[in-house]
């Protein structure tokens, strides 16, 4: 199954993947994810795109595109994957279309965390990241242990890009190049809403549920 989780920026897109990925038995790519382990490990590709995140910016198609081709030609992908965090623009979104058709495959669901403005800023403003992926809040969703990981014990830090000025650039950003994408989905027949305010676990639950609904439709998982 290939399944796109679109939504703002800290809409739960990250987490509400990783559930999936992990039901499905199918790989989470998350192209924010690819482009943080490039910066850390001091890759050209981090230098170039550290340029643009750190501003709240979109890194540009084309490297963008080339990456995310890289990755779904590679053989965990061959049974299906979960996009996170891609595609961000029309660009991307018409490319991907065509990678796909080339090989006979077609995108079966693209789910839609629907997030306020206000939802947006509290939660980036308050968000912690441990390096496994796990994101908490200061406030309304933090470790049990301050500063550490639940799951791994690892050390919290919070994102460059979870400041509220660049939240408000990436909050902009999204509603000027990825939001007219939802329209695009839609018109497919293929987009699902999801209320994203629920906690994690309601969320997680109504994307599942949605999930079984469409395959137990088509035949397919
Ligand atoms: P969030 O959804 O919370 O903003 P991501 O990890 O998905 O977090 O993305 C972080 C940043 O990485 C984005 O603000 C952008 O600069 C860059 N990025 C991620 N995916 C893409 C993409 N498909 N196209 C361009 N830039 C991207
Ligand atoms: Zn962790």
């Amino acid at each position: 199954m290939i399944i796109i989780m679109l939504g703002a920026p800290a809409s739960g897109k990250g987490t509400q993947s990783a559930v999936v990925a992990q039901k499905l038995g199918i790989p989470h790519i998350s192209t924010g994810d690819i482009f943080r382990w490039n910066i850390a490990n001091n890759t050209p590709i981090g230098a170039e795109a550290k340029k643009y995140i750190d501003k709240g910016l979109l890194v540009p198609d084309e490297l963008t595109i080339n990456i995310l081709r890289d990755r779904i030609e590679m053989e965990d992908c061959k049974d299906g994957f979960v996009l996170d965090g891609y595609p961000r623009t029309i660009n991307q979104q018409e490319s991907l279309d065509k990678m796909l058709e080339d090989c006979g495959k077609s995108i079966d669901m693209a789910i839609n965390l629907v997030v306020t403005d206000e939802e947006v800023v509290r939660r980036i403003s308050g968000r912690r990241m441990c390096k496994c992926g796990k994101a908490y809040h200061i406030v309304t969703y933090p470790s049990k242990k301050p500063d550490i990981c639940d799951l791994c014990n690892g050390e919290l830090y919070t994102r460059k890009d979870d400041t509220v000025e660049v939240a408000n650039t990436r909050l902009d950003t999204y509603k000027k190049q990825s939001e007219p994408i939802i329209g695009v989905y839609m018109e497919k027949g293929i987009l699902v809403d999801i209320d994203g305010h629920n906690p994690q676990d309601k969320v997680s639950e109504d994307v599942l549920y949605e999930i079984h609904k469409y395959s137990s439709k088509q035949g397919v998982v």
